[in-house]
C-alpha cells in the first residue's frame, strides 16, 4: 500500500472518531455511525487505529464509548501513571499504563 493511502485512512479515522465523540452527547445514532465508518476503514485497509482512537472502542463488548458519555475514564493515584475506561455498556473495565 502507498504511503500516502495509509495517511488518508488515518486522517479519515481520526476525523470520525473526532466528530463522533462530539456528536456522541447530541446525536448518538449518527455518533455510533461515524465510529462504525471509523472501524471499517482501519479493518478494510488493515490498518491498526492509532491508540487514542482505539481507546474510544471497548474491548471487551466493541462498543463506541465516548469518553465521560458512555465511559468513563480515572486517572489512577499509583506512583505509575495510569488511566483507568470503564464500559457503561457492559461494565468491561480496563487499564493504559501511560508512557512518560
Ligand atoms: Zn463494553
Amino acid at each position: 500500500m502507498r504511503p500516502a493511502v495509509r495517511k488518508i485512512a488515518i486522517e479519515r479515522m481520526q476525523i470520525l472518531i473526532d466528530n463522533a465523540i462530539t456528536n456522541a452527547k447530541t446525536n448518538p445514532e449518527l455518533s455510533q455511525r461515524q465510529a462504525f465508518l471509523a472501524r471499517r476503514i482501519s479493518t478494510r485497509h488493515k490498518i491498526r487505529m492509532p491508540y487514542p482512537l482505539r481507546m474510544v472502542f471497548c474491548k471487551k463488548c466493541k462498543s463506541f464509548i465516548a469518553p465521560g458519555i458512555n465511559s468513563r475514564i480515572r486517572l489512577g493515584r499509583a506512583s505509575v501513571k495510569s488511566i483507568r475506561i470503564s464500559c457503561h455498556l457492559c461494565g468491561h473495565i480496563y487499564r493504559k499504563i501511560i508512557p512518560q
